[in-house]
C-alpha cells in the first residue's frame, strides 16, 4: 500500500488525524450506500450497506473487530443515536453480524432484524463464538472479534417474505435463502431493486478475480444453495450487492454464473470424495488458475474470507451427510 492512502469513493477528508477516516460510503443505488467495514483494516473485502428513508436501515454490521470504522461512517453520515430504525443481517456469521451487539447498545432505537434460525445466536452467542473458534482458530480474536448479546426483546425474527419499511414507499423484503448457512437471507429493495445477498452468491473481491462459491461448515447443502439463487433471480432484481464486495450490475448473469461455479466446485469435490483423495487439493488444482494474474496481497484477503479449505470442509460435511446415492432426488418445487 502506498503512504498516503485516501483511495476510497467520495471524497470526504477529516483533518490531519494519524489514522485516515475509512472511506466515506459510495452511492450504489438510489437511497444506498456502500460503506466499507475494512475487516483487517483491508480495503473492499467487508461491505454494510445504509438503506436512507425515514427509517433507515443498515444491512450487515460486519464484525466487532469492524465496529469503530462502521460507527465513523454512521456518524459521518449524520446519523445520531435515535437515527437508526433497523439493523438487519443475512446471516449471524461473525463477518456479518459480529457488530449486532455493539451497534445495537450505540442505536437504542434499532430494531435487530434475523433469520428465525439466526435469533436465539444473538441473544446468546455463546454457542456461536465457541464453533467460530474451533474454525478461526487465532483468527477469532486477531482479525474478526466476537459477538456481544443482543437483549432478546430488540430483537425481530424475519419470516420468509416478510417487509422492513424503510420510508412510506421502500420496503425490504426477506428472501430466505439457505444454502450458504441455513439462517441466510436476502433482502429485496424495492425502490431499488437491489438484492442484498450476504453470502448466497458467492465472494468476488474487486481485487480478487472471479466469482467463487463460498461453501464453509457446517451448514452448506449444494441443493439448496442452488434452489436459493432461484429464488433471487424470479424476483428479477435490478442489481446483486454482496457482502465480500460490492454491486453487481447484470444479476440474471451473475446468478447464472453462481449456479455454475457451485455445480462444479461441487463436482470436484464430489469426485475427490469418492476417490478417497484430499477435498482442498482437488479444488485447489482445478481452479487456482482462475486466480492468475491476482497480485498475492489480494489473493490473502480471498483465502482467509473465502479460502479453499474452508470450501472444502464444508463441501465434504455435505457429501458426508448427504443421503446415498440415488436418494438425493431435488424436488421440482
Ligand atoms: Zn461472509
Amino acid at each position: 500500500m502506498s503512504g498516503k492512502h485516501h483511495h476510497g469513493p467520495g471524497g470526504h477528508r477529516q483533518g490531519a488525524d494519524d489514522a485516515p477516516p475509512p472511506p466515506t460510503g459510495a452511492r450504489i443505488a438510489e437511497g444506498v450506500l456502500e460503506l466499507d467495514t475494512l475487516l483487517g483494516g483491508w480495503e473492499r473485502v467487508t461491505a454494510g450497506y445504509l438503506i436512507e428513508g425515514d427509517a433507515p436501515v443498515l444491512v450487515e454490521t460486519g464484525s466487532q473487530s469492524s465496529v469503530p470504522s462502521l460507527l465513523a461512517h454512521l456518524d459521518r453520515l449524520g446519523l445520531g443515536p435515535d437515527d437508526l430504525a433497523g439493523v438487519v443481517v443475512t446471516h449471524i456469521h461473525l463477518d456479518h453480524a459480529g457488530g449486532v451487539g455493539d451497534v445495537a447498545r450505540a442505536f437504542p432505537g434499532a430494531t435487530v432484524y434475523v433469520h428465525p434460525k439466526g435469533a436465539r445466536h444473538l441473544v446468546d452467542p455463546t454457542r456461536l463464538v465457541d464453533s467460530a473458534a474451533r474454525v478461526y482458530g487465532p483468527l477469532l480474536d486477531s482479525l474478526y472479534g466476537r459477538l456481544d448479546p443482543t437483549p432478546s426483546e430488540r430483537i425481530h425474527v424475519l419470516e420468509d417474505g416478510e417487509e422492513i419499511r424503510v420510508s412510506a414507499n421502500r420496503f425490504l423484503t426477506a428472501v430466505d435463502s439457505p444454502g450458504h448457512a441455513k439462517h441466510h437471507l436476502g433482502l429485496h429493495d424495492n425502490w431499488s431493486g437491489t438484492m442484498f445477498v450476504g453470502d448466497a452468491v458467492g465472494v468476488k473481491l474487486p481485487d480478487g478475480g472471479v466469482l467463487r462459491p463460498s461453501t464453509p461448515p457446517p451448514d452448506f447443502d449444494l441443493d439448496l444453495a442452488l434452489q436459493s439463487l432461484g429464488k433471487f433471480a424470479a424476483r428479477r432484481p435490478t442489481g446483486l450487492a454482496l457482502a465480500h464486495y460490492g454491486l453487481l450490475a447484470d444479476p440474471l448473469d451473475v446468478l447464472d454464473e453462481a449456479d455454475g461455479t457451485l455445480r462444479r466446485w461441487a463436482s470436484v469435490a464430489e469426485g475427490a470424495f469418492r476417490d478417497g483423495a484430499d477435498i482442498a487439493a482437488a479444488l485447489s488444482a482445478t481452479f487456482e488458475s482462475d486466480l492468475d494474474g491476482v497480485p498475492e496481497e489480494h489473493r490473502e484477503k480471498l483465502e482467509v474470507m473465502n479460502g479453499v479449505h474452508s470450501n472444502a470442509a464444508g463441501l465434504r460435511r455435505w457429501l458426508v451427510g448427504r443421503p446415498p446415492a440415488g436418494g438425493a432426488v431435488t424436488p421440482d418445487s
